[in-house]
């Protein structure tokens, strides 16, 4: 992979990157299936990704007529690969199985090691024989929707496939790696603007946001909405913050601690709620919740800004849902991506038929909307919130971190890209956005 590195910061052409060998073997942070029992008994937080996440060699698979390799120069770690490394809800290794028995192809997933990372900045270094939009060289960026394009139910909205799944969680080759196979309509442009793990830490959770707040498949939201984005500076809370100031709407986010509050006034989010200052306790020791908490957490975000949320940006899960549709405004919406902190949900149904508010589930993105989220952000109109990097050998500290829930927005983590700060062709535009929009979480 050195060869591959130094012509891409050497700026060699496609046709260059092209002739270079595509090596047998490359570095990659994988789980073990003979591992996935290895926390057995043990409560979550007490499951240690550094223990189950390993760096080592892995055999470049065969490419399909459809794919690409990309050679990754930077990756970031989401909360899936918190989840396959902790053997949580279920071993990631059963998805692989699946995706092995259904074709040819499908077998080279279902390997006795699971390749993770959904999120990669990189270079093409070779596109399969039917691959047309894409070629050697190209600097792209890409999304974690894995769609089979010959199955019908693809062909509306694509995250409605009956076979969808999210690559480098539910399919193997993922992006925290040197090298990644993908197919190409997982492809996107790289921001020209941005440093490979600027670039690198988006796609996932900004297409996320995107979706559940902008698209007419999510909450749909209009200007003057006042939307509740539990998490606000996190992965996915973070870039939702961004979508409801750039259209027009109301942000109240709650975040735990003083320095995240400021950080979220800094990005321009005026109301601020403290989860940790406020204390609130949603549910009694007994297992049952609280109304007077839902009612107290209402009653300040009506203090903050006179009314309720037309929208709540959900994905605590269990420990927030029953408040969630409590504080919801009348005929409002709560759109929901995730359950972090348990899926068996529990809430007041008559607080949501009596009022008419809505449940929107959202998962991920389709193609056109990782597509819209990803060039609002090459426009500077969306800021990579990268807060720190990492080195790939280091990836299980990366994991642990955002397990623990001691970062802020999106961890990086460097993989062919030597050091920070490469890959920036748009100086340009970088300095019309401005270096402390792009850096804000890094200097947080
Ligand atoms: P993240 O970076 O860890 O941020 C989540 C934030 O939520 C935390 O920083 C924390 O912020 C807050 N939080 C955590 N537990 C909470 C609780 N019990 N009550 C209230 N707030 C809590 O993770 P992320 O990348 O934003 O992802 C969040 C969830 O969405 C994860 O479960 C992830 O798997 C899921 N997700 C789903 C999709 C999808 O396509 N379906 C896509 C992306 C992410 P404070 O401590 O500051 O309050």
């Amino acid at each position: 992979m050195q060869e591959i590195l130094e012509a891409i910061r050497s700026g060699a052409s496609g046709e260059e990157i092209a002739n270079l060998p595509v090596p047998s073997s490359y570095r990659a942070a994988v789980v073990h299936k003979e591992e996935t029992t290895m926390f057995e008994g043990l409560a979550s937080n007490e499951k240690d990704p550094r223990k189950s996440l390993h760096v080592e060699g892995v055999a470049t698979p065969e490419l399909a007529p459809d794919e690409a390799y990309v050679a990754v120069m930077a990756s970031s770690i989401n909360f899936n690969t918190v989840w396959t490394s902790i053997f949580e809800p279920v071993s990631t290794f059963v998805f692989l199985e699946r995706l092995g028995n259904e074709s040819r192809w499908g077998k080279r997933h279902d390997l006795p090691y699971h390749v993770v990372g959904s999120d990669a900045a990189g270079v093409v270094l070779r596109v399969g024989s039917a691959v047309r939009n894409w070629k050697p060289g190209d600097r792209v960026t890409v999304h974690c929707n894995f769609v089979d394009d010959q199955d019908p139910s693809a062909h509306d909205d694509s995250m409605l496939a009956a076979n969808q799944r999210i690559w480098g969680f539910e399919s193997n080759f993922g992006g925290l790696a040197d090298l990644a196979v993908v197919k190409a309509n997982q492809l996107m442009p790289k921001p020209a603007h941005l440093s490979w793990e600027e670039a690198a830490v988006n796609a996932l959770c900004n297409s996320t946001s995107y979706r559940m707040l902008v698209s007419s498949n999510g909450a749909s939201m209009k200007q003057g909405d006042v939307v509740f984005i539990w998490g606000a500076t996190g992965g996915i809370g973070g870039y939702a913050v961004q979508y409801v100031l750039n259209g027009g709407g109301i942000p109240v986010g709650v975040v735990s601690g003083p320095e995240k509050a400021k950080l979220l006034n800094q990005m321009g989010c005026e109301h601020v709620i403290d989860r940790k200052e406020r204390a609130y306790r949603f549910w009694r020791d007994d297992g049952t919740q609280d109304e007077r908490e839902w009612r107290r957490l209402g009653k300040d975000v009506r203090s903050l800004v006179g009314e309720d949320p037309h929208i709540v940006f959900e994905h605590p899960g269990r420990q927030t849902m029953g408040a969630s549709v409590f504080i919801c405004a009348r005929g409002g919406t709560v759109v929901t991506c995730a359950a972090t902190s348990g899926y068996m949900i529990e809430y007041d149904n008559r607080h949501l038929w009596m009022k008419l508010k809505s449940i929107k589930s959202s998962h991920f993105a389709n193609y056109k909307e990782a597509w819209e989220a990803n060039r609002l952000l090459a426009k500077g109109m969306i800021q990579p919130i990268l807060s720190r990097t990492f080195a790939l050998e280091d990836v299980g500290e990366a994991a642990s971190q955002v397990h623990q829930n001691r970062h802020e927005g999106k961890i990086g983590v460097l993989c062919l890209a030597p050091e920070e700060g490469l890959g920036i062709d748009d100086p340009e535009l970088r300095e019309k956005v401005g270096e402390d929009r792009i850096t804000l979480f890094r200097r947080a």
